[in-house]
């Protein structure tokens, strides 16, 4: 079965095609900068890269060349051979709490949610749209960030504000990189062979989360009603207090949603360094002894593990700890700088075993009281598994 993962973006369209018979990447790429002078795409298969500047007005224009392009390049003989396409969508509220055939009713519901997700669910119907237009008869997907979320309790869930915000406007936790932590939870009851353990994984690349899952559930998630709230990002601020908002709109003449952007692009590493959002930046200036990259780099830290001591307590323990995404699968300094300050919980990594990058392994010592593992995410994948799973059982 060959299935096609998408994530549409406001002005890109990333994919994945899949062979699901063994669940290989047949071909991935992304078209970017559509509806923005200077677009173009890049599909890569077999090895081989295919760039290429064209114009791309619509979505349409790029899920039509991208088809056009698998067929020109012999990667499928022809369209009859997609049976499915999932597509990554961000927002599902309280209503959507597993992926779903995309119908009518749920591009409504993208729509009637988008005060939540602004960006993202406006350009996840365009990514819809332009496959339902290129490819009618095919059965779409749609995987939800926020669906693996859907098993907190109320008590981790709200917020402790005017109840009537939650039942009159929805102000409530939703978290995010659900699909992630779902793929992270599978891939953890594989590898140990079984279902029932308490797990903290945390997902930190530019955005960040953190979750806690128990027996396969999640019991809590550090992101909230968006993915601002949580760990220290790459340039999201995380948790703060509220009231710094109201202060610093008085002080620099600035709107709330100044304030917000603020707090969404200009905070995180890249506030507290003034210098980068990357880690792999503020790590090398750390290491040349700049105050404020050392600064940004122990706050992160500092945050992840705040994170992980309050998951702890609420799962009564931790059996594993689980890193991915880009900084997780691949600083080595930050696993290393989180872990030595777990040792109260009784973790204990090997250096040697650490010193990895992008692959599967057990970082944690023979005596570690909890296991600790690197698992690279594959939420492209988790997403082809849903559609495929979605078609067999229609
Ligand atoms: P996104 O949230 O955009 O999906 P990713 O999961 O791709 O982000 O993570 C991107 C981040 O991963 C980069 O900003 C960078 O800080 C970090 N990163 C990638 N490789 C390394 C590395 N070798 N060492 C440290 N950090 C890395």
């Amino acid at each position: 079965m060959k299935i096609i993962s998408i994530n549409a973006g406001s002005s890109s369209l990333k994919f994945s095609l899949f062979n699901m018979d063994d669940e290989s990447v047949i071909a991935s790429g992304l078209f970017e900068r559509i509806g923005i002078e200077g677009s173009g795409y890049t599909i890569k298969y077999n090895g081989e890269k295919v760039e290429q500047e064209v114009e791309l007005v619509t979505h349409a224009d790029a899920v039509r060349i991208l088809l056009e392009k698998l067929i020109d390049l012999n990667i499928i003989g022809s369209l009859e051979e997609i049976d499915g396409v999932g597509h990554r969508l961000v927002h599902g509220k309280d209503k959507y709490s597993s992926s779903v055939v995309i119908t009518d009713e749920v591009i409504a519901d993208l729509e009637n949610f988008k005060d939540f997700a602004p960006l993202h669910n406006p350009a996840n119907i365009l990514g819809i749209q332009a496959f339902r237009e290129v490819l009618p008869d095919v059965l779409m997907v749609g995987v939800f960030d926020t669906a693996f979320h859907q098993t907190m309790e109320a008590t981790s869930y709200l917020y402790p504000v005017p109840y009537s915000w939650y039942k009159d406007h929805g102000v409530r936790k939703y978290g995010f990189h659900g699909t992630s932590h779902r793929y992270i939870a599978s891939t953890t009851a594989k590898l140990l062979n079984k279902e029932n353990f308490r797990l903290i994984s945390c997902h930190i690349g530019n955005g960040g989360s953190i979750s806690a899952v128990l027996d396969g559930k999640c019991i809590d998630t550090s992101m909230g009603l968006t993915p601002l709230a949580g760990i220290m990002m790459g340039t999201r601020s995380g948790d703060v207090d509220p009231s710094i908002i109201t202060y610093v709109m008085e002080k620099e003449g600035k709107n709330a949603s100044e304030v917000i952007d603020d707090l969404n692009k200009r905070s995180g590493l890249l506030g507290l360094s003034e210098y980068s959002h990357d880690m792999r930046d503020v790590l090398a200036r750390a290491d040349e002894g700049d105050e404020n990259c050392i600064l940004a780099r122990d706050k992160y830290v500092r945050s992840i593990v705040n994170y992980i001591g309050q998951y702890y307590l609420l799962l009564g323990g931790v059996d594993v700890i689980v890193f991915t995404a880009g900084v997780g699968e691949n600083s080595i300094p930050i696993r290393q700088l989180v872990c030595e300050k777990l040792l109260p919980l009784g973790v204990k990594i090997d250096l040697d075993k650490n010193n990895i990058r992008g692959e599967i392994t057990k970082i944690s010592t023979a005596e570690s009281k909890v296991e600790v593992y690197v698992i690279p995410t594959d939420e492209e994948l988790m997403i082809a598994r849903d559609t495929v799973s979605l078609i067999e059982n229609r």
